[in-house]
């Protein structure tokens, strides 16, 4: 019997997996039931579908990637998310990544998203729509450096661009407890930094090199 295009699909998705467990960028459960599930075909323009599970950037448009799959299991096991979290990225991109952290979270947690070019807030959306996410994630226009105050406190927040520093207006919507991922570095190369707030504490580190279109806005470049 012919396999249809889905299940070809979900039989590259997870050799990719295996893949990314063997690599140990996928360490916890919750991240790689997420990840199996997910549909990343879904989040790349039409033509590019067939190269949806190479563990690589793609282009998406105007200049713009959604990340490597390695890349966003790297920064999903950081996050060490929970469900019921509330989650604010940095940087929408084709929704992807939200998408699989909204598959951790939900059905009591959230995801806000916020991503500066209209043309990418549509694709997010309308690709969020077409897997089965647009109720646990929203889609913001705007210069996601500033944050999201009227949404703040985050238990978690992600930057999916790199940025010259830590953005203030993040460590001040973080809630106790909470952590920021963003790359911090200059406009081609950056350091994965990630902070840690607890009982008032703040802790800096770094975890990795990492490469990311830069952070364009107020607390950007
Ligand atoms: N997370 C995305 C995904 O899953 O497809 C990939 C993100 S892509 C590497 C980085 C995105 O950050 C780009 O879409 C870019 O337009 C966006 N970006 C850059 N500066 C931004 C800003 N200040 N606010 C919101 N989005 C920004």
């Amino acid at each position: 019997m012919q396999m249809s295009a889905t299940d070809k699909f979900e039989e590259r998705r997870n050799r990719l997996v295996d893949h990314l467990v063997a690599r140990g960028y996928v360490r916890s459960p919750s991240v790689e039931k997420a990840m199996r599930k997910v549909p990343r075909e879904k989040f790349v323009p039409d033509h590019l579908a067939q190269e949806a599970y190479a563990d690589s950037p793609l282009p998406i448009g105007m200049g713009q990637t959604i990340s490597a799959p390695h890349m966003v299991s790297i920064m999903l096991e950081e996050l060490d998310l929970k469900t019921g979290m509330k989650v604010l990225e940095i940087g929408a991109g084709s929704g992807y990544h939200a998408a699989v952290t909204a598959e951790i979270v939900r059905p009591d947690g959230t995801v806000f998203t916020i991503e500066r070019i209209p043309d990418l807030v549509e694709f997010a959306r309308k690709n969020l729509e077409r897997a089965g996410y647009s109720d646990s994630v929203s889609v913001f226009l705007g210069d996601g450096s500033k944050g999201s105050q009227e949404n703040a406190p985050f238990d978690r927040i992600f930057v999916a661009c790199g940025a010259p520093d830590v953005p203030r207006p993040l460590m001040e919507q973080l809630g106790d407890e909470g952590v920021i991922l963003v790359p911090v570095g200059g406009r081609t190369f950056q350091d994965l930094i990630k902070i840690t707030k607890k009982g008032g504490r703040v802790t800096r580190e770094s975890r990795g090199g990492c490469i990311f279109v830069p952070l364009i806005g107020e607390h950007g470049y």
